[in-house]
């Protein structure tokens, strides 16, 4: 079976680029920011306090949730659009650094990819934590302004003021004591501030096939 873990801070590309590789290996891609985003959406509208950590980790728990390559439904509710937009994904570290509500979203990743046969899997502990076993480890990074750059241009904004989010969203993720935000030593640690995605992609196809 196998399982590629790609792992790095927000804009490095993982999303753009773990969805081509698995197309290339016909593999099925998951994206586990967007079921940490979608637990957040679900407690912001269970009007539920974010800091009271059992509440919100009995709501994941309860939470059905479906991922498909280009959306996300979450007790019915397709929360597509709204786990992108700004209260979300101002809200969404502090959900993730409950330990709880970690435990269940890791479990759930680990069914995911075995009723899957193996995928392409991204996020921020998947090589550390979740699949300290995958096929191919990588760590994806780029300078902080091409990052920036990278939102502005997906989703709009100042490039200043998204710069300062993300660097805010990095610092909580690479802090937090359970299972934060780290390179791996057995990680292949790539830098795409100014590589093509086909480069990238191409680099990692090699990667994978060797390793497998
Ligand atoms: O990847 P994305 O930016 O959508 O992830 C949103 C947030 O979800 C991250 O900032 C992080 O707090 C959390 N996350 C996590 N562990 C993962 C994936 C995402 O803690 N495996």
């Amino acid at each position: 079976m196998i399982v590629v873990a790609i792992d790095g801070p927000a804009g490095a590309g993982k999303s753009t680029i773990a969805k081509a590789l698995a197309l290339k290996l016909g593999l099925r891609y998951l994206d586990t920011g967007a079921m940490y985003r979608a637990v957040t959406f679900a407690a912001i509208n269970a009007e539920i306090n974010l800091t009271d950590q059992d509440l919100v980790a009995d709501l994941t728990r309860k939470s059905e949730m479906v991922l498909t390559n280009d959306a996300v439904f979450i007790n019915g509710l397709d929360a597509t659009t709204a786990i992108r937009g700004v209260q979300v994904t101002s809200a969404v570290s502090a959900v993730a650094m409950n330990s709880q509500v970690r435990t269940e979203l890791r479990e759930r990743q680990r069914q995911w990819v075995t009723d899957h046969k193996g995928g392409v899997v991204e996020g921020r502990d998947i090589g550390s934590v979740v699949f300290p076993d995958a096929t191919l480890k990588v760590y994806l990074t780029a300078s902080p302004l091409v990052r920036a750059q990278r939102r502005v241009a997906q989703s709009g904004g100042n490039v200043d003021e998204i710069a300062q989010g993300i660097a805010a969203r990095d610092a909580q993720d690479s802090s937090r004591s359970d299972s934060p935000l780290v390179q791996t030593s057995d990680a292949a640690i790539i830098d795409t501030s100014d590589r093509s995605i086909e480069d990238v992609v191409s680099q990692l196809l090699k990667l994978v096939l060797a390793k497998s």
